[in-house]
């Protein structure tokens, strides 16, 4: 079951718009089995690992399964507002971000490790011990990546940025945050 989940989620993705489009069952691309689909829900969601963060859970999206080797591939669709969302909701965290939070950030900006630590103004040694975990950003340049990510996600302005530090501390870290397709937006789920 694991690994064959772990392909890059455009290859996925493509396969099942393709089955989804002909209208033909989903068979498993490791042993050939129909697979089942199922809907992910806030009681039985889809556990989404594949942008590095972990415990990020998903509901409301179709999820294949696969009877006899257990693969599972979901169908996510609107990606990039997914990620968005992701984004917004590491952005309002209380706590230092974590190293595959910053990780996540820094790729979802669109930066190379080299020029991400340029722009901040840390080293890349640095910058690779903040991502594997083993030192934290530090709260200047958590704060810079946190504004830098919030104008990206909002394309906004001072005075959202001015505030974003002020109630911090109302919102603490969610150990498993839960994502949910309402409609045609992903939100953020209770
Ligand atoms: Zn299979």
């Amino acid at each position: 079951m694991f690994g064959r989940h772990r392909r890059t989620p455009d290859y996925h993705h493509r396969d099942w718009v393709t089955a989804l489009r002909n209208n033909r069952p989903m068979f498993c691309v490791d042993c050939d089995a129909e697979m089942k689909a199922r809907k992910a829900t806030v009681a039985k969601p889809y556990r989404y690992d594949l942008t590095g963060l972990k415990n990020i859970y998903l509901a409301g999206i179709t999820v294949y399964h696969c009877p006899r080797c257990g693969a599972e591939a979901p169908s996510i669709p609107r990606l990039p507002e997914l990620h968005r969302v992701l984004a917004l909701n590491l952005i309002g965290t209380a706590e230092q971000l974590t190293g595959d939070e910053v990780r996540f950030l820094r790729k979802w900006l669109g930066f190379s490790g080299v020029r991400f630590a340029q722009l901040i103004g840390i080293s890349l040694e640095h910058l690779s011990r903040v991502e594997h975990g083993h030192k934290p950003l530090g709260t200047s340049s958590d704060r810079l990546l946190r504004v830098l990510a919030l104008t990206a996600a909002r394309r906004t302005a001072f005075s959202e940025v001015s505030k974003l530090f002020a109630d911090r501390q109302t919102r603490r870290r969610i150990h498993k945050p839960m994502f949910e397709l309402r409609g045609r937006a992903w939100q953020a789920a209770a």
